[in-house]
């Protein structure tokens, strides 16, 4: 737009006034941002089919403009050198007829012409420079033939010259060594262009059809960078809305792509490898190993909702250190640390392996055994009382201790919404035990407490 109306300033057409082109700097800032944000939006697989189809263009263009120019230049030379040679070969015959002036048989040679449709105009001279015959073609108007007229004789006249419409060459003429006059001939360029329009279209052919065969070719290519990295974001995409971090990202590519999805794939292990941990210290007690609180409630929520379903008891055994208290105030509180690991140590032994054991509180306990009712479980927690009795602890001091464990029992069908309820009565059947005197096992009973 901007050309077209430079173009129109210049030749003075209104046509700049008529399309009222405002192409000011700012509008062409905004064509310029308004392009670059078009560009940017695309996806890298257009990004590159566009670079690559944008250079292919410019190349092909540069490249077809200089051979339709070279081609035209020879042409224009062609022309020149058949019009020379035809001037040439009909002067060797005017030799004769110029040498003795006779403008009857010049006049006939000259006529021998119209066999070239293109020669539109000739003039023979003698060495004196007055016309001694002329032709020209049927179609030529008298103004025209006057004009070339005058064009061929000016004194500057060069030997040949190509012009936009016509061409022309101008022949001496000798006899033994001197001079007795001149031919000049000149041709229409219609010829030459007609053969140009011809070799354009096929040139313009020839050029849109290597353009789009290169653009396919293209489109190939730009599969081979394209292709890992659009798979590389679908993968990316997977794991995001899936949060799945198990999974690795394949390829066969060795190159700088290999490499990107093997950092992928080792980002992955590290989240993988950091998520254990998170999910392993949000769920244990540093202190003891066992499972923390939270973790112990979200289980009995499994527990209740399995409870409910299948209509089988879960059992509940809550459990506390008798006078730890005093273990603390005698040993000091690293005693009483080492003393809760071994007593959780012993729980984790005594009760078996798809019951689980938990640390509730301070020197508080909780198991959960699925799909067991109250004998059975006043069972286990007689085999807990049991062996913490029986075990005899050893301070870093050399010092040794016992210590029991006092324990409320608790087993029914429950629901995730009553749950808390099992938990509480065998609160009150520990309480009951603790009541009656400490290490001993209290099953809940109704209204016990
Ligand atoms: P009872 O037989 O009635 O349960 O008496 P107790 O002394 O065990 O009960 P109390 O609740 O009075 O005391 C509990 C003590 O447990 C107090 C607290 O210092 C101690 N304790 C709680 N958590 C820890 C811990 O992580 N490490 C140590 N060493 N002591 C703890
Ligand atoms: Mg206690
Ligand atoms: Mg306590």
């Amino acid at each position: 737009l901007y050309l077209a109306q430079q173009r129109c300033r210049a030749a003075g057409w209104p046509l700049a006034l008529v399309l009222r082109l405002r192409y000011s700097a700012a509008f062409r800032n905004k064509l310029a941002a308004s392009s670059h944000l078009m560009f940017n939006r695309l996806s890298i697989r257009y990004k590159l089919l566009v670079l690559l189809g944008a250079s292919l263009g410019v190349g092909l263009l540069i490249s077809s403009g200089v051979a339709l120019y070279t081609t035209f230049v020879a042409e224009q030379q062609a022309s020149l050198r058949t019009l020379r040679q035809v001037t040439a070969v009909t002067s060797e015959n005017m030799r004769a007829a110029l040498a003795f002036r006779d403008g009857h048989s010049a006049q006939k040679i000259l006529h021998s012409l119209q066999a070239d449709p293109h020669i539109q105009y000739a003039v023979a001279l003698d060495e004196r420079g007055s016309v001694l015959a002329q032709y020209q073609a049927a179609s030529i108007s008298a103004d025209r033939a006057t004009r070339w007229h005058k064009l061929l004789l000016q004194p500057s006249a060069l030997q040949q010259h190509m012009d936009r419409e016509f061409h022309y060459v101008i022949y001496p003429i000798e006899l033994e060594g001197s001079p007795v006059g001149r031919l000049a001939v000149l041709s229409d360029n219609q010829a030459m262009y007609t053969k140009m329009r011809r070799y354009m279209v096929l040139q313009i052919g020839v050029t849109v059809l290597i353009f789009a065969g290169l653009l396919l070719l293209s489109w190939r290519l730009q599969l081979i960078f394209t292709q890992p990295i659009t798979q590389l974001v679908q993968g990316m995409r997977h794991i995001g809305s899936s949060k799945d971090y198990s999974t690795t990202l394949h390829t066969d590519r060795t190159d700088e792509f290999g490499e990107l999805y093997q950092g992928f794939n080792a980002m992955l292990r590290e989240v993988r490898v950091r998520d254990e941990k998170l999910s392993h210290l949000a769920t244990t007690d540093p202190l003891t190993g066992l499972a923390n609180r939270r973790f112990a409630l979200e289980t009995m929520q499994t527990l209740a909702a399995q409870s409910e379903r299948n209509q089988t008891p879960l059992g509940v055994i809550l459990l506390d250190v008798d006078h730890f208290k005093q273990v603390n105030d005698t040993y000091g509180h690293p005693v009483g640390d080492l003393i809760l690991q071994q007593v959780a140590h012993r729980l984790q032994a005594s009760i078996r392996t798809y019951d689980i054991a938990a640390r509730f509180g301070g020197e508080e306990f909780l198991v959960l055994c699925a799909d067991t009712d109250v004998p059975t479980a006043v069972q286990v927690a007689e085999r807990i009382r049991t062996v913490v009795a029986e075990q005899v602890f050893t301070t870093p001091q050399g010092a040794t201790l016992r210590v029991t464990v006092s324990l409320g029992v608790q087993a029914s069908i429950t629901t995730p919404e009553a749950m808390m309820q099992l938990v509480e009565a065998a609160d009150q059947a520990l309480y009951c035990a603790k009541q009656a005197g400490r290490n001993r096992v209290v099953a809940h009973t109704e209204g016990a407490a």
